[in-house]
This record gives structure tokens, sequence and C-alpha cells, in this order.
């Protein structure tokens, strides 16, 4: 990487350099200093570890107090990457398994081309650390990233094996699920697998009580509209002839609307402490809201719409939102904006140890940044 020139880069060829060295969530520090030392190159204020490791780069150009923020995020995976490809990562068990190196390289790609074009007001980009686990939306803007930068309006967009290749998914309202989760632990009375009598069995409460939960989707959640109840994972017991004193289970829980999560938040705790209390077990569990759901603002919405018709790059026909979630969501509830999906065309899917970003998508990506951003930027108020 060190032989990058701050002109004429192959964007591609950065691409495959940040694959091939990926770094987990909270652990980007080579990633934002390479972002750094190019976006200084061609001219921004760099402003580094804002929320860890966040770099912001602003341009400002003209006198209009006018701002736009784009945002890619640049954390891995702790996946041991099976793609085979020659610039596959070479740190053990951490893979760019989302594209997260993809949409970096889309949002320097524009950065380059941006640099050069005429505009009036500030560019804000914003290079997000710790996606994967949630925390650094929140921490940039805790770390003051909508008080210490210019963002009148903020957009995002994540790549998606699929869909079609190079179409985009642009919707107003809901585009990704809020995403909160349950750890629960089961506590009965372990004894001896031939004298079930004498024990209070952990594992046949939180059966019925797993059987019980497909009802809240079913019976309590509004048939208008979507959510998801999964029970991800189940631990108990280690021998045929015991029965353990409990089992351990952890619940993702989706949504799109606050209505829903509230249902969510109300039936689930009271379905599972009621069956099972009702084998005579206790329930002991946390309920941990997560990411609230993407909601694209109207008006932004649109005008990645009109942005995309006027540059002729298809959108998806019948898009639907997705159950995936981002903690992008948390960047739209202090600003409007829009987050924006575009399709991959086949392959592995997302988190997949076999997932290739498709670089062909740089290039356009690259220019519907670079239009968004100009249509922000070039009126004056
Ligand atoms: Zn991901
Ligand atoms: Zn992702």
């Amino acid at each position: 990487m060190t032989s990058l020139t701050p002109t004429r880069i192959d964007f591609t060829a950065l691409r495959q350099a940040l694959h091939r060295a990926p770094e987990l969530s909270g652990a980007e520090v080579k990633t934002a200093a390479l972002i750094a030392d190019l976006l200084r190159g061609w001219g921004y204020q760099v402003t580094e570890r804002v929320g860890g490791h966040g770099v912001v780069g602003t341009l400002t150009k003209g006198a209009s107090p006018r701002s736009i923020g784009l945002r890619a995020d640049i954390d891995a995976l702790p996946i041991a990457e099976a793609t085979g490809l020659p610039f596959a990562s070479q740190t053990p068990g951490v893979m760019h398994a989302c594209g997260h190196d993809g949409h970096t390289a889309i949002l320097l790609a524009a950065a380059e081309r941006l640099a050069q074009e005429p505009f009036d007001g500030t560019l804000t980009l914003i290079f997000q650390p710790a996606e994967e686990i949630g925390a650094g939306a929140k921490a940039m803007i805790a770390d003051g990233l909508f008080t210490r930068f210019p963002i009148d309006v903020i957009y995002g967009l994540h790549s998606w094996p699929g869909l079609p290749e190079g179409h985009w998914g642009i919707l107003p309202g809901p585009v990704m699920a809020g995403v909160d989760k349950i750890d629960l632990t089961v506590r009965g009375k372990g004894g001896h697998g031939a004298a079930p009598h004498e024990t209070v069995d952990p594992i046949v409460a939180i059966s019925h009580a797993i059987a019980a939960l497909q009802s809240v989707v079913a019976r309590n959640i509004d048939p208008q509209e979507a959510a998801v109840v999964t029970v991800g994972s189940i631990h108990g017991g280690e021998a045929s002839n015991v029965i353990p004193e409990t089992v351990e289970a952890k619940l993702t829980l989706r949504h799109f609307s606050t209505q829903t999560r509230d249902v969510l938040e109300a039936r689930v705790p009271a379905l599972l402490r009621g069956v099972i209390a009702g084998f005579g077990a206790e329930a002991d569990f946390t309920y941990q809201r997560g990411f609230p759901p993407v909601l694209n603002h109207a008006e932004p919405a649109k005008r990645a719409l009109a942005a995309a018709r006027a540059m002729g790059q298809p959108l998806i026909e019948g898009f639907r939102p997705r159950t995936a979630s981002e903690d992008f969501a948390f960047y739209l509830a202090e600003r409007p904006g829009a987050f924006l999906i575009l399709g991959a065309g086949e392959g592995a899917p997302l988190h997949s140890p076999r997932f290739a970003f498709n670089d062909a998508l740089i290039a356009p990506a690259a220019a519907l940044w670079t239009r968004l951003a100009l249509d922000h930027l070039k009126d004056t108020p």
C-alpha cells in the first residue's frame, strides 16, 4: 500500500489491498491511517480518532453553509476466509466478509473525484469503524460527529449479493431492520436422567418456550408488519443420563417500527417467563436493545433516486427492506439522510467465508456519490 501515489489511483487495486489487510472492529489502525493519508493527499482537512479509529475528511469550497455527509464503514469480521482469491486476507481468522473494504474504496474514489470538482459548500466524508459490533456510529456521534463537522444530510450504502448487479435499492422509510437480543438462562433442578420426577428439567421447559415463541409473530404482530424471532443458540447438558441444572439460549428479534419493537419487547419476555415458570423452572434473562431500524427520510431518498435515474443507473424492481441491521440507523436519528442498497449480483452472502466483493460496483457507486454530493452542494442558499 506504500506505493500508492496521491493521484491516478487504481481503486480496484486499493480495494484488494484493503481486503488483504483486514482489521477487526475497534482495531482499524492501519486502515484508518491509509484513509487519512489519501484524503490529505487530495487536500481534505482530516481528523483522526473520531469515536475510536474513525476518520473524518472535510473539504470546503465557496462560501455556502450547505453540507453533505457520506459514510463508509471500514471494519472486518472474525471469519477465516475461504475464497482462495489471490488477494485473500493475510490475517488469519479475520476477513472483509461484509464488503466494507469495497465501501471504503467507493468513498475514496468519490473523494478523489470530488476534490477536483467545483462545488459550493462542505463535503464531509465519514469513515466509520466498528460497525460489525454496533459500536462505531454511536461512538462517532458521542465524539461530536454532528457538532464538530457540518453535516446537513447523510448518506451511506451497502453492497448486497443476491440482488441484481449494479442495481440500486432505494426506499423512503424502513430499509433495514432494528435488532434486539435476549440472553436467556433457564434454571431448573438437575439430577439423574433416570429419575426425572426428582428434578426440574430445564430442557423440557425451554423446548416448550421455544415452540410457544413462534406464536408471537403469528398472533401478536400486526399481519401487515414484519418481525423476526430467532433462537440462534441453545446449550445445555452434557450426558444422556443427566438432567442439567441450566440451559442457555440466545435470541435475535427484528422489527421495522417502534410499535412492533414494543410488542416484541413485551410479549417475548412475558411468554418465556410464563411458559418456563409453568414447568417450575426460572427464566433469567437480559433484553438488550440493539440497533433501531434504518428509517430513510423521504426527501434524501428521493434525491438519491433522482440521482440514480439521472445517471441511467438501474433500480431494483420491487425492492423490499432487508431484515439485516446497520448502525447507520443512529445517524438517521440525528440528521435527515438515506441508506442505499446496491445489488452485487450472484455470489456468496454477506458474512460468508466465501463472500467476494464485486469490484465492478466501485466505479458506478463512486459516480453516484459524486453526483449526489454535487447535487447537494451546487445550489446557492
Ligand atoms: Zn456485516
Ligand atoms: Zn456490512
